[in-house]
């Protein structure tokens, strides 16, 4: 059946039909649209989305793309004409409870840090030398797609390849995962976010840039099943001094989204989706690589707690952890790729219900194929 979302971007006003994710960004849709179109459409200020999904929605589809990627219909205006659409966009986006849902999180596919930890060196040969790690995010996305119900959607929570910008094996790397990802079942959208190696510890705008051409946006919000899902670039909270203009764009829109969401009264719940934890298990504890500083770490806690967040799921300390701030909860995951505490490479899966999220992590052979909506995992 279809049902009709319609949602409002950060840049531009998007409408999509029969989504799941019922909001994206018009950078997002760009990146995609430039590759089925061959021409630029940046200056687009209203497209239809008429796909079962938005799929692929955060990366270039590969080539030759398939066709039920995205649609654009003829009528899209390629030239900031006026929308035809613009008068049916309904004065608050749809959010309406749907019940309870599936999602799947994983975190650092990082391809290349595995021989990286074991030799202290990746070759510049590129080839079998992230080939586990591929293995393992080939069976994520395998074990993914096998999941009943299906899930609303797959997150990878940031560190997508090691190699960092400008480093030997990038453009490999990515390659290589990005061929990984188009295994996965078309009516699962993916979602994808910024770790410090993908743009860098300290990010420029032009590695934030070349990560927008490669994957999409950095920072996003959408609407899945009445629950609203901040997607945020973490490294902005962690070394902004090369791009301070860049993180006080997001602050803003971080600022926005959250009012926008207490304003809007009772509904699904918040969920936050991050690289790096702001903490690891307790929210006064020192600063370290693998989490927020503390001043930064109080301010976000402050703001999502007032805000009503529910939950924060991260990565990058490739390890389980999380703890809790008052109502809101720092869910810490381990790596699709490599381990450096005890836990095993796998996946984190999430029941969103009415009330909050339950979740559990997952050994990669362990993944369940069905989960009971309605019972604890
Ligand atoms: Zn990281």
């Amino acid at each position: 059946m279809f049902q009709r979302h319609y949602l409002i971007s950060r840049h531009r006003r998007v409408m999509c039909q029969d989504s799941l994710l019922t909001e994206v960004s018009v950078t997002s849709l760009y990146v995609l649209t430039r590759h089925l179109t061959h021409h630029c459409i940046s200056n687009v200020t209203v497209a239809t989305v008429c796909i079962p999904t938005l799929t692929h929605i955060s990366h270039p589809c590969p080539s030759p793309c398939p066709k039920n990627y995205l649609t654009l219909p003829s009528h899209t205006a390629p030239h900031g004409l006026p929308c035809p659409f613009s008068s049916r966009l309904p004065r608050r986006p749809a959010g309406e409870w749907q019940g309870s849902f599936l999602f799947v999180q994983g975190a650092d596919p990082q391809l290349g840090l595995m021989k990286e930890w074991e030799s202290g060196v990746v070759s510049a040969a590129g080839g079998d030398e992230w080939a586990e790690e591929l293995r393992l995010a080939r069976a994520a996305v395998a074990a993914v797609n096998r999941m009943r119900p299906r899930p609303r959607f797959l997150v990878l929570c940031g560190d997508l390849v090691h190699a960092m910008p400008g480093q030997a094996n990038r453009a490999a790397q990515e390659e290589d995962l990005r061929a990984a990802l188009c295994e996965l079942d078309p009516a699962i959208p993916l979602v994808l976010l910024p770790g410090n190696h993908d743009i860098g510890n300290a990010p420029t705008a032009a590695t934030v840039e070349a990560y927008r051409r490669s994957w999409g946006d950095d920072y996003f919000a959408f609407w899945a099943g009445g629950a609203r899902f901040l997607v945020l670039n973490s490294q902005l909270f962690v070394d902004a001094s090369l791009c301070p203009e860049l993180a006080e764009e997001q602050e803003r829109w971080l600022e926005e989204q959250l009012e926008s969401y207490k304003a809007e009264g009772p509904r699904g719940p918040l969920v936050i989706l991050q690289h790096t934890p702001l903490f690891l298990v307790a929210p006064d504890e020192d600063d370290d690589y693998f989490n927020v500083e503390r001043h930064a770490r109080r301010r976000l806690l402050d703001k999502f707690s007032a805000a009503g967040v529910c939950a924060v799921f991260t990565g990058h300390y490739h390890r389980n952890a999380g703890g809790r701030c008052g109502a809101v909860e720092v869910v810490v995951s381990s790596a699709i790729g490599c381990q450096i505490g005890s836990d095993v490479s796998g996946l984190r899966v999430v029941t969103v219900t009415e009330a909050g999220v339950r979740h559990r992590y997952y050994g990669m052979d362990q993944v369940p194929e069905c989960v009971e909506l309605d019972v604890e995992q």
